[in-house]
């Protein structure tokens, strides 16, 4: 039999929403005062807590609560890095095509559509139509 365990919940920088702490980031400030995004959460240093999502790391900039909650100035590129992060992971939620195999017979009239490769053509069908 498990133990139900309390979940741990922080509260998001950008939203102010409070969240279980494994489904944010944890920015933190090392005790050398570097400034960084940790993915891990095991860094030593301040944290403070942010949503991954676009909405929440505007907000946190903006307002500058993010640099509130670290009680210091979040260097632009620790705010370039959480949106490279967070083009990186893309949530598959968001995204029209994400499906795991496309019809290769679309694929193919793309193809002869722009008479380019797939691999530079690789955007959402129907995105900009
Ligand atoms: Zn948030």
């Amino acid at each position: 039999m498990q133990k139900p365990r309390k979940i741990p919940e922080r509260m998001c920088a950008g939203c102010k929403e409070r969240r279980p702490k494994r489904e944010l980031w944890r920015v933190v400030r090392s005790p050398q005062g570097e400034v960084s995004l940790d993915a891990t959460g095991k860094k030593s240093g301040r944290g403070a807590y942010l949503c991954p999502k676009n909405a929440c790391l505007a907000q946190a900039k903006k307002r500058g609560s993010l640099a509130r909650a670290l009680e210091c100035a979040i260097p632009d590129e620790v705010y370039a890095a959480m949106a490279d992060e967070l083009a990186r992971l893309a949530p598959a939620g968001e995204e029209p095509c994400a499906k795991p195999a496309e019809k290769p017979a679309a694929g193919k009239a793309a193809q002869k559509q722009t008479g380019r490769p797939a691999s530079k053509a690789a955007k959402p069908a129907g995105a900009l139509e």
